[in-house]
Formats: structure tokens, sequence, C-alpha cells
């Protein structure tokens, strides 16, 4: 059984945390969904169109994004159906507007009940304050979990000049970008778009080999959250109509400030542990240094207890001597014969 088999078995049977929806539609075991995230004009199309080995998504170089809108498209690679779907500005700085919430629902809808793997799209060279800021608008709409579902992938290959991706990544003093790399759990890789024949097969395969396996890490399952239950009818698998988009508005905000709050209630958490780390260290070094002196403070104390034993011992002899050299001379005295 070759490994896209076994893991569309795994797939059906065994069910994780996120599987629900997937058992309820078996139809869809052998589908692989991929969410095309990060800032704008980084290649997020031109790679949905790598993957699927057709023009499917609208790419070209362009001052403001081509992509106006979440779109899906579906192809396969093996056995497997392979469905993408591309997004447009949505991931920069900016303050939430309704646009965004609109294509945020339909981002869910699309990709309902959740994506297997999300790829977090950048420019090999280029990790700019934008894609931070991408990767953070990437946390607060999927939540901070989706980046154990995120494989980084870097466009622009041909850099590379046939050097080694790991080599650059290890290699570049980019602290955000190694800290984004760690997040997602080393998953990395890296597409030249304007490849063709072969070389993009070959470069299709080793994504689809590090989906497989991460999919195959997740027992199978897809990612899911709050959201995706909301807009998937969670018993039955069906997908709600776009009516509801103000519940989901404001669920989502409500979703959208809890994920803010959260990445900036971590490194607060982080101070804090340091800080009670900081204080067990000192208080144990206290205890250390103090036990250290009572030690050497016993020490003492017995060499000036001895000392003085010694001293003691000494002023009795000196009595004892002297009186016994004392009886000596009387003995003498005595013995000597009176003229
Ligand atoms: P999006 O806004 O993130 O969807 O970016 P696009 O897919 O529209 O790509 C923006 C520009 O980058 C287009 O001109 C692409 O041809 C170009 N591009 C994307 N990927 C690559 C790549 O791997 N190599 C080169 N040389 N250009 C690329
Ligand atoms: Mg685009």
């Amino acid at each position: 059984m070759g490994q896209k088999e076994c893991s569309h078995s795994v797939n059906l049977l065994l069910a994780g945390p996120y599987t629900k929806s997937q058992q309820a539609q078996p139809a869809r075991g052998s589908e692989l969904r991929v969410i095309l995230v990060g800032k704008t004009g980084t290649g997020k199309s031109a790679t949905g169109n790598s993957i699927l080995g057709k023009q499917a998504f609208e790419s070209r170089l362009s001052a403001q994004s081509l992509t106006k809108t979440c779109s899906k498209s579906r192809g396969s690679w093996g056995d497997r159906e392979m469905v993408v779907i591309d997004t447009p500005d949505m991931f920069s700085g900016k303050d939430p507007s309704d646009s965004l919430y609109r294509e945020v629902q339909r981002c869910y809808l699309l990709s309902a009940p959740g994506p297997h793997v999300l790829l977090l799209v950048t420019q090999l060279g280029r990790f700019t304050t934008e894609d931070q800021q991408a990767v953070q608008r990437v946390k607060e709409i999927f939540g901070e979990d989706a980046m154990r579902h995120t494989i980084v992938l870097f466009t622009r290959k041909e850099d590379l000049k046939g050097g080694s991706l790991m080599d650059y990544i290890h290699g570049s003093d980019n602290k955000a970008l190694s800290e984004l790399v760690a997040a997602c759990g080393g998953r990395v890789c890296a597409f030249n778009n304007r490849a063709k024949g072969s070389n993009r097969d070959d470069q299709v395969k080793e994504l689809m080999d590090l989906t497989e396996s991460l999919v195959m890490a997740k027992r199978g399952g897809h990612y899911s959250n709050r959201l995706y239950s909301q807009v998937t009818g969670s018993e039955c698998g069906t997908v709600q109509s776009e009516g509801s988009s103000q519940d989901f508005k404001e669920d989502f905000v409500k979703y959208m400030e809890i994920q803010r709050r959260s990445t900036m209630i971590k490194p607060l958490i982080l101070i804090v542990m340091c800080i009670l780390f900081c204080i067990q260290v000192f208080v144990r070094l206290q205890i250390l240094l103090f036990c250290v002196l009572h030690g050497m403070c016993k020490f003492f104390y017995c060499l000036l207890f001895s000392m003085c034993n010694l001293f003691c011992s000494l002023l009795l002899i000196i009595p004892q001597k002297l009186m016994i050299i004392f009886r000596k001379t009387i003995r003498l005295e005595c013995k000597t014969p009176t003229l």
C-alpha cells in the first residue's frame, strides 16, 4: 500500500480531535484542502497555479492586489483530489473592515469543514514587517493553532541559484523569520513559479510529500476551530448560507479579539515566568549560601572549641608539671643530710 493510500485510510479510520465533520462526509476522504495565505504580491495565486498545473487564478505583477475575492479551484495529485483556495488582500495590517469580514466568511465557507494545510507564501529574501503583520493576521483569522497546520512556502526559488533552502534559513539573521519557521515546526519549501515541466512537478512533489507527512502526523485530520463549526452544520455537515453573515461577523469579531489578547498575553506570561524563575534561582542561591556559611561557621566554631580545649588542657598540665617539679625539689631537700 502506497503512502497516499495509507494516508487515505488513516483519514477515514482514525478520527483526530478535529475530524468529526470528515466522518460525516466520507466522500471528501481523499480531498486535500489548501488555503494560500500571506502578503499581497508574494506569489500566492502563482503558487496555486503551480500546484494545480493550470491557470486557475489570475497572477501578474501589479501595484495592487489582482485577486479581489477568495476563490477555489480543484485539481488532482496522484489519487488525491486537491482543493486550493486563493485569498485576496486579507492579511495586511489595515483595520478590520466589512469587506474583510465578508472575505473571511467566504474563505471559511470555501474551505469548510477546515483546511488540511495553510500555505504561508512569502518571497525569498524579503521577509518584511508586512509579512510579520500578515502572520499576525493569519493567527487572528484562523487562530494561533493554525500554525500547526502551516507550511512556509518561499517563492522565487530561482534566487537560491541552486543553493539549499535550509542553508538560506539557517544563515539568515532575520529573527522573525526564524521564529515563524520554528512555530511551523520547520515545515518549509521553495517554489519557482516560472518553472515548467518536470521542474514544476518536482517542486510540487516536494510540497505534496511535506503535506502528506503533515496530514499523517495529524492522523488524517484537518484544521478546525469554533468558527468552522459555526459555518458548517456540525452534525449534518451542511454548509450554512451566506445569509447568516451578521452572526458570523459578530462571532468573528469576538474570535479575533480573543486571538489578539492571547498573543498580547503570551509575552506577559513569559515575562512573569522569567521573573518567577529568577526569584526561584535567587532564593535557592541564598539557601545554598546560608548552608555554606553555616557549614563554615560550624567548622570555625569546632576549631575554636578545640583550640580552647587544648589551651585549657595546657593550662591544667602546667600546674601539674609545676607540682611535680615542686615535689621533686622538696624530696631532694629532705634527702640532703643536715650538717
Ligand atoms: P499574489 O498577490 O500573492 O497572489 O501574487 P501573484 O501570484 O499575483 O504574483 C505576483 C508577481 O510575482 C507575479 O508577477 C508573478 O509572476 C511573480 N511571481 C510569483 N512567484 C514567482 C516566482 O517563483 N518567481 C518569479 N520570478 N516570479 C514570481
Ligand atoms: Mg493573488
